[in-house]
Formats: structure tokens, sequence, C-alpha cells
């Protein structure tokens, strides 16, 4: 079980958010946390063991948050911008808006536009015309989602959203854009596993970002990646908050697997020395445990070595993995 976050977070909240109390067996005996509206009786357990990966014990139990689902109730929207620029100005002032915030909220690079105009290509006039109005290739970028809840609500928000967005320049592009999406996020995995019939390696990688460093993590981590020869990196935000949101990064490799891990290392270097996190919602595992006790800091490292000893002092759940405890100092990053 990881700290994940789904498509819609921005509105629902993420699991972190979303899980009211767990129970987990641990070689410790049974943890069972209270599911409380909220409690001061702290620290609370369960924010120790959200996000421990098996590392503590098998989750057997969960008490969760549901909202009403009101399908007939959402509105789609799409927006173009003339640049990244104005897109990240006007999607945070969307979230510090205090109106409320969509559901689905996702802004595309301009590398991660083109790519989605050419695998969704529109009629020659409507590109003539909105690169005649600005919107130029390599500099474009788009932004798309939903709004989900009560009805007044999300057209309340969906309007909101269109008055800030046209202040920084949006075009509208309607919500064929989000519908699409929905329809086909889960196919579009497949592509990545398709590519690999032709020794292209598909990934990702991501990290929270503050309204203050985006730009620079965006760039440091483009400036690596655009350098390597026979790759592809594209990039978006989605999931947000007032205080910031998640860069994602999409790439592809064409090469063997010992390629594949050295670009995919180096990305996750720039994005940290830039002042980014190893990882916004996939977790550690054993493909990242080599970040994490540069990232948490030895003192901290230290408080989940000892949740460790404690929950499995023989080390018999699910060892090797995220906190990397048995992992030399040369492989640590
Ligand atoms: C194509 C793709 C897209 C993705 N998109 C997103 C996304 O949008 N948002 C997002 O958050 N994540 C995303 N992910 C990552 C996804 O969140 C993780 O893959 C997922 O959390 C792993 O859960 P799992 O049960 O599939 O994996 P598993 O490998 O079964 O489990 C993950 C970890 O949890 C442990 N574990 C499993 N069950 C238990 C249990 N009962 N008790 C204790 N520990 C347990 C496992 O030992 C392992 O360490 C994506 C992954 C892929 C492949």
């Amino acid at each position: 079980m990881t700290l994940g976050s789904g498509q819609a977070s921005t509105y629902y909240g993420e699991p972190y958010n979303l899980v009211l109390s767990m129970e987990m067996v641990t070689p410790a005996g049974i943890i069972s946390t209270h599911d409380y509206t909220s409690t001061a009786t702290g620290p609370r357990i369960l924010d120790m063991l959200k996000g421990s990966e098996g590392v503590f014990g098998v989750l057997t139990e969960l008490t969760i948050k549901v909202f009403r689902y009101m399908p007939e109730n959402r509105q789609y929207f799409g927006y173009m911008f003339k640049d990244w620029e104005s897109a990240v100005s006007a999607v945070r002032e969307v979230c510090q808006g205090q109106f409320g915030l969509p559901a689905v909220f996702r802004l595309s690079d301009a590398h991660e536009t083109d790519h989605g105009f050419q695998m969704y290509p529109q009629p020659p006039i409507v590109e003539k015309l909105i690169d005649m109005f600005g919107y130029k290739p390599k500099k474009r970028c788009v932004l798309m989602g939903t709004v989900e809840g009560e009805k007044d609500f999300t057209k309340m928000v969906k309007s909101k959203i269109s008055k800030i967005v046209g202040r920084h320049g949006a075009l509208s592009i309607g919500g064929s854009f989000a519908r699409n999406w929905e329809t086909d996020r889960y196919e579009t995995f497949l592509v990545g596993e398709a590519i690999s019939d032709y020794d292209v390696i598909m990934d990702t990688v991501e990290t929270p970002v503050k309204w203050d460093n985006i730009h620079h993590i965006h760039d440091a981590v483009l400036a690596y990646a655009h350098t390597v020869p026979n790759t592809l990196c594209i990039s978006h935000m989605s999931h947000f908050y007032p205080y910031g949101s998640n860069l994602y990064f999409i790439f592809g490799i064409k090469g063997s697997v010992e390629d594949y891990v050295r670009y995919r290392t180096a990305l996750v270097d720039a994005m940290v020395k830039a002042g980014g996190s190893p990882s916004h919602h996939h977790g550690v595992g054993r493909l990242m445990h080599q970040w994490i006790e540069g990232f948490l800091g030895k003192n901290e490292m230290d408080v989940l070595r000892t949740l460790k000893n404690h929950f499995d002092p023989n080390n018999i759940m699910n060892p090797g993995s995220q906190l990397g405890l048995n992992l030399p100092d040369e492989l640590k990053r």
C-alpha cells in the first residue's frame, strides 16, 4: 500500500486524506486504529502506517471515506494557453481561488501538448486557426479537466475557472479533450507495452512541486532529459493543491535495460537536486529506495528504522524493499 493519488485527487483528496482507520497484522501484534472524525490524541499511529508498503505488516482492513457518485453533474473543460508560464500562473490562481477545486485537473507542457496533437490530430482548418490566433506549436499548452459534485457547485466552479484562465489568455477548446482522456486513459498505458516490442522502454517519474520551484524543477529535469539521444520526455502537472502541484514526466528510451536504468536514475537525481522529492505518488519500493535516506535525512530515517525494529524485529516483512535497510552506502543516492 503506497501513498498514492488518484486522478481526481485535487477535489476528493488522496488515500492519505481518505483513509480513516486501518487494521494491520504485524509480527509485533495486530494494530487497529480508531476511525474518529478527528482526534488530538496523538501522534497518530495511523499516520505512521500509511505508505509503509508492507514493511511493517499486512494491511487487513481499512475504513475509507466515500463520496456520492453524481456523474450527471460532471462538467468537462479544456483550454489552450499560449505558453507554459501563463498556464502555470492561471492554474495557481484557480487553486488559490477558494471557491472550490476541480476534480481532474491536468496541464500539459508544450512537449506533451504537441505529442497529444500528433496522437489526436485536429482538422487542418482548426490547426490553422489556432496557429493564427497565436497558439503556436512548441509553445502552446493544453489544460483539461472535470468538475464533480453537486450540480450548482460544478457549474459555479467551471464558470470561475473559465473567467480566471480567460484573464491569462486561454482559448476554450471545449470538453472533448477531457472526455477522450477519460475514455482512453487506461488504454494509453498499453502503448508502453506495445512499443517495448521495438526495444523502446517507457516509464514515468514524478515529484511534488511548490509554486516557487515548479519552473526550476521542470527546466532542470528537461535540460538533462533532452540531452540524451534516442529518448523522449514530456511532462504535465496533475494533482493540485493551493500551495503547489505534482510534475509528472513520461519518458521513453530506445536502448538496453542498462541505458534505461541510467537514464531513469539521472532523471530522478535531477529532480531531487533541483529541490523535488523522489516520488509524489508512486511510492518507494525497490525501484526508489536508493533515494529514501538522502531525501529524508538521517534523523528522520532513524525514526523509520526504530518503527521497523518495533514492528518487525526479524525483518521478515517485505525485506529489502521500501526502506533500503540493507543497501550498501555506495548504492545510496
Ligand atoms: C501504468 C501505471 C499508472 C499508474 N498511475 C498511478 C496514479 O495515477 N496514481 C498513483 O498513485 N499511482 C499510480 N501508479 C502506481 C500505483 O499506485 C502503484 O502501482 C500501486 O500503488 C501499487 O499497488 P499494487 O497493489 O498494484 O502493487 P503491489 O506491488 O502489490 O503493492 C505495492 C506495495 O504494497 C505492498 N502491499 C501490497 N498489499 C499489501 C497489504 N495488504 N498490506 C501491506 N502491504 C501491502 C507490497 O508488498 C508492495 O510493497 C501507476 C502505476 C502504473 C503501473
